[in-house]
């Protein structure tokens, strides 16, 4: 089945709006493992309407449409789309009711207006809409019922007619759950009178049509509630997804990595997502049984987990930070953080996971470059001479309060949020150090050298792909390892300070989970 989105609204096309139904819709849609091969949007304008469900009705299997199911006359959406599949107007007398019921049964508020909302096309299944007046329609339909030429005709007289004519029982609309359950057992039925090998293919129509409203929470719980079980009983497959997470890789450099493996994948298939700094591959199966589908994708999980190995932070896991946590509980670690342009933020991520207790006391937020040497022991030469945001202080700071809490893993987090420069540094500039105690190392080996040739790359794995970084510094001295990374996450967020915060809270995150992994578990 291939579908496509049509959001009606001029607000869209002015930029005053962004169409999130449609990226909703998407997402939904490609969960399910329905293709989608259109997105069109177009204003509330009569004659460019029908052109585009004109359009969308002949070559797609399914369409979906937003808005202009509204009361006003030129909310037309409906009224065109029922035009194309030569349906009829009428009035529904339960969507009615329902209107009715909105607006309190208070003639005052409820205008002549909404009557037009209660109006369907004849045949459709209908959504009643919780959260407002306009009801959700499906269309089913055979693809010979669009006629070559469509005669829009006087709409407004059309609804008329429907109003005045009043509800009729023979009206043929029908909610979404009653006919899922007819259905249902029409299945049931014909699985019966089926020879011995055959398989039942349950009867998909060959177009339908689903019009939502436009308000998104509207929208929103209409699917979860009616389209979401609609479009799974058109098929017999059971859909299985998961998703692997990934940090320090971009979305383009993962699909040049794996554009030769994924060219030509149906099924199972692996759909790239990019967000908040972090990447997410959704490997998705379709087959008879949910064992079946699993089958399947375990091997393409396997390999793309081989493949892109040291992004990799877990499969069906919620976050880094959770990840963490669970980490460093498993093996009896601690962690604690000395932040600074995050002003807490990786305290409160890591204490946003339940259980967190075991494994941080406290961290430090220090702001000032006096609390940095208080606190943390930061030398006062060191920041005097390369200032607060340097690789130099990331690294004493991570080492100071490592020291001062005891903990096995002490994160830093030093740079410029803007949306000023600071100490002539530019906006996104940042420094993340972690510093841990390697078991594997003599207590007195002790160089103290930096390392910029990127052996710290094979220690922590920090990314070089993404967002631009240089090479990790490294140090070793009394048995501890210091590794500090630079980051550079201004480039076309310079106005976005929280982001530039939680994206570099999340290399701390990560940096510190990294380093959970090499420490030697605890008894
Ligand atoms: P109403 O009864 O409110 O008129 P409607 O079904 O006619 O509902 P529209 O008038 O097109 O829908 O849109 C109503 C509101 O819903 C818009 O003002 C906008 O805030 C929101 N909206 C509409 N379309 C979208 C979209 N594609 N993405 C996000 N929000 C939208
Ligand atoms: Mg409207």
């Amino acid at each position: 089945m291939n579908a496509e989105i049509l959001c009606v609204g001029t607000e869209i096309l002015l930029g005053d709006i962004t169409n999130t139904n449609a990226t909703y819709i998407s997402q939904k849609l490609a969960e399910k493992g329905i293709n989608v091969f259109h997105h069109t949007v177009v204003g509330d304008n009569p004659a460019r309407l029908e052109r585009a469900v004109s359009d969308a009705v002949r070559r797609s299997d399914l369409v979906i449409t937003t808005g202009g199911l509204g009361p006003t006359y030129d909310d037309l959406t409906k009224e065109i789309v029922s035009a194309h599949f030569c349906r009829q107007l009428r009035l529904h007398g339960p969507s009615l009711q329902m209107i009715r019921k909105y607006f309190g049964n208070d003639p005052v508020r409820m205008t002549a207006n909404n009557l037009k909302q209660a109006v369907l096309p004849e045949g459709c299944l209908e959504m009643p809409n919780h959260n407002g007046t306009a009801p959700g329609v499906i269309i089913e339909a055979s693809a010979d019922e669009i006629p070559e030429r469509v005669e829009l005709g006087d709409v407004e007289a059309a609804i008329r007619a429907a109003v005045e004519e009043g509800p009729s029982e023979k009206d043929g609309i029908r909610p979404v759950p009653e006919a899922l359950r007819e259905r249902l057992a029409a299945a049931a039925g014909s699985e019966e009178q089926m020879p011995e090998g055959q398989v039942r293919t349950s009867a998909v129509p060959e177009k339908i049509v689903i019009l939502l409203p436009g308000p998104p929470r509207e929208l929103r719980a209409m699917w979860e509630e009616y389209v979401d079980p609609y479009l799974d009983s058109l098929s017999e497959d059971t859909i299985v997804s998961h998703s692997i997470r990934l940090f320090g890789i971009g979305e383009s450099a993962m699909e040049a990595m794996l554009h030769e493996y994924l060219l030509g994948q149906v099924n199972p298939t692996a759909a790239p997502y990019a967000k908040d700094g972090e990447c997410m591959l959704r490997v998705t199966a379709k087959a008879s049984t949910k064992e079946a589908a699993e089958a399947m994708m375990q091997p393409m999980i396997k390999e793309l987990c081989e493949k892109l190995d040291r992004f990799v932070y877990g499969v069906d896991v919620p976050d880094l930070q959770t990840v963490l946590v669970h980490t460093l509980k498993e093996r009896g670690l601690t962690v604690s953080a000395a932040e600074s342009f995050t002003g807490g933020l990786i305290a409160k991520r890591i204490t946003d996971v339940s259980g967190a207790s075991s494994v941080i006391s406290y961290s430090a937020v220090t702001y000032a470059n006096s609390a940095k040497h208080r606190y943390l022991g930061v030398r006062e030469e060191t920041l005097d001479a390369y200032g607060a945001v340097s690789e130099q202080t990331a690294r004493e700071m991570a080492e100071g309060i490592r020291r001062v809490s005891g903990a096995d893993i002490g994160i830093a987090a030093t740079g410029v949020a803007g949306p000023d420069p600071s100490e002539g540094k530019e906006v996104g500039t940042c420094f993340v150090a972690v510093s841990y105690r390697d078991p594997a190392m003599p207590q007195d080996s002790s160089t103290g050298t930096a390392d910029p040739a990127g052996t710290a790359m094979e220690d922590i794995g920090v990314s070089q792909i993404w967002p631009k970084t240089d090479p990790p510094y490294l140090y070793r001295e009394n048995g501890c390892i210091t590794i500090v990374q630079q980051l550079h996450l201004g480039r076309g967020r310079v106005d976005d300070r929280e982001l530039i915060r939680f994206i570099g809270a999340s290399h701390a995150l990560n940096m510190a989970r990294k380093a959970a992994l090499r420490i030697a578990p605890k008894g």
